[in-house]
């Protein structure tokens, strides 16, 4: 069992139809696209030397390529490794050596910092820069049949940061993302050949994944020319029918305050072409949402899901945006929807004991779609997954109804515009100024971005006070700019608890207080 077979499928039966498309114009047809598939394949295979399971990295943003390598990839039956493109060269590093990554597939703006890290990763032996050179010979290698893979066999490893400071990777296999692939159409939209799926958001993560159910079915993916504003959008909607995209909360209030779009800009007619836009990964305000549906119509669908469950937990149909008349319309509406057709989801306590309707516990989810383990740490899969359940670190509570709102979290994951920041990450970098002696970093609700770093300092006795702009160079040198505290605060010590460990809740409630 393969994922490339998609592919290769709709290359026979789809051969003159669009597969890939950069904004308006057309990139590759399903001919082209398998063909590429089955060339590259063949190139990393002969060339590159990998054999089947090897890892094989993705370091680009989105392009054409992107897709055109991670189908590659697979037809040879190697392991993707896509990276979010927006990293640090440091943090690149980190998830090459831990993926043990042999080869990486990148664009001209990672070139530099992929090809430093030739003779520094252990495991990297070559770095393929597409479009390029090399990516054309391997275009031009004779192509060989999809490689035979099982169900259980590796195919993404989607990396994570862990609580522990240290990203982890998600094994997710065939199997996993057939279900995720299979449940998005059970749960959110059919697609069909017709179709189009914009990625305006990374393909690393949410964007890429339900990529996949679009490429299965034969729909057409477009990367956009530029960010994916609104009058690209509107432009879009004038060019491809059925469109569909993945987008974090912050990205939906921006579009539907975008000039392009607010206040009916498109009509029911420029609006005909959309067909759902899929939020999920942070939590959206209700007023953002009621704006959105006015923007947009029922064509909203929420899911929530994690990296360990690909995409898929609960989700909020648009049906349920579209019944306003419902008595608890609003309700539903600021909670995660219901358990997904692939899962089953319960809430429990501290002991695993599950929990009735109403009560608050920890999240915990079963089924096909869940990661087999983390790559390389079997003490984090034994207690992420103990007892045959994901344990999401996620607090909420189902109503009467199935319905499932979240509380909090309880890992301490910081949501900005739709990027995970984990504090520690943060505290690392800002740890290495010598007059640091002790640093919490904790998330403050922002109306823009859902939330912001703030970085609360202790600074070392008797050392010189550290100035805001070292702070900056220090985060800017080892972590991806997006994970810079917004705000420093200067204080006395941190609370702590009986056990000499820092109570961040107390920290946050401050920052609410002001
Ligand atoms: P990731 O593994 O990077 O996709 O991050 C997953 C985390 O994002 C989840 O464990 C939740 O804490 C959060 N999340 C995902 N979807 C939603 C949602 N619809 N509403 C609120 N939080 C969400």
């Amino acid at each position: 069992m393969n994922l490339a077979g998609w592919v290769e499928r709709n290359g026979r039966r789809l051969p003159d139809r669009p597969a890939l498309a950069v904004g308006e114009r057309v990139h590759a047809d399903w001919a082209r696209f398998a063909a590429s598939a089955a060339s590259v394949a063949a190139g990393l295979r002969v060339e590159l030397g990998c054999s089947p399971g090897d890892r094989v990295a993705v370091l680009m943003d989105n392009r054409p390529e992107y897709l055109e390598a991670l189908f590659a990839v697979w037809h040879a039956g190697l392991v993707a490794v896509p990276v979010n493109a927006r990293l640090h060269r440091d943090e690149i590093a980190y998830i090459l050596e831990a993926s043990g990554t042999s080869v990486v597939v990148t664009d001209a703006g990672h070139a530099d910092d992929a090809e430093s890290l030739v003779g520094t990763v252990s495991s990297l032996s070559a770095v393929v820069v597409a479009p390029g050179e090399r990516w054309a010979r391997l275009l031009g290698s004779a192509p060989i049949p999809v490689t035979e893979r099982g169900p259980s066999d590796p195919a993404w490893l989607f990396f994570t940061s862990g609580t522990t400071g240290r990203p982890k990777a998600a094994t997710l296999t065939n199997r996993n993302l057939l279900m995720m692939a299979l449940s998005y159409f059970a749960d959110i939209d059919p697609v069909s050949p017709g179709d189009s799926i914009l990625h305006a958001a990374p393909l690393s993560h949410g964007s890429g994944m339900y990529g996949l159910p679009h490429i299965a079915r034969g729909a057409v993916s477009i990367t956009p020319e530029s960010g994916g504003d609104g009058a690209e959008v509107a432009a879009l909607l004038s060019r491809w029918s059925g469109l569909s995209f993945f987008a974090a909360p912050t990205m939906v209030r921006r579009l539907s305050s975008d000039p392009a779009l607010a206040g009916g800009a498109l009509g029911d007619a420029g609006l005909a072409n959309l067909k759902t836009i899929i939020y999920g990964g942070a939590p959206m305000y209700l007023a953002d949402l009621e704006e959105a549906i006015e923007v947009f119509g029922p064509r909203l669908a929420q899911i929530y899901g994690q990296g360990e469950t690909p995409m898929t937990i609960t989700a909020l149909p648009s049906s349920d945006h579209a019944d306003r008349d419902h008595p608890r319309w609003r309700e539903r509406l600021q909670s995660v929807g219901f358990a997904r057709t692939d899962v089953e989801v319960r809430v429990v306590d501290d002991d695993d004991n599950e929990l009735p309707t109403g009560e608050v516990g920890e999240v915990v989810v079963r089924g096909d779609v869940v990661m087999i383990g983390y790559w390389g740490q079997p003490e984090a899969t034994a207690e992420t997954l103990r007892g045959g359940w994901l344990h999401t670190g996620d607090v909420g509570s189902f109503d009467a109804d199935g319905y499932l709102t979240l509380r909090d979290r309880s890992k301490d994951l910081i949501i900005s515009g739709g990027m995970n920041i984990y504090p520690r990450e943060v505290e690392e970098a800002l740890l290495r100024h010598a007059s640091v002696g002790a640093v919490a970093v904790v998330g403050r609700q922002d109306e823009e971005w859902g939330e912001s770093v703030v970085a609360f300092i202790v600074v070392t006795p008797g050392a010189p006070s550290p100035t805001v702009e070292e702070l900056d160079r220090l985060c800017l040198d080892h972590i991806a700019r997006y994970k810079r505290p917004k705000d420093y605060r200067f204080v006395e010590a941190l609370p702590t608890n009986n056990y000499g460990k820092v109570v961040k809740r107390e920290l946050r409630d401050q920052l609410r207080s002001g």
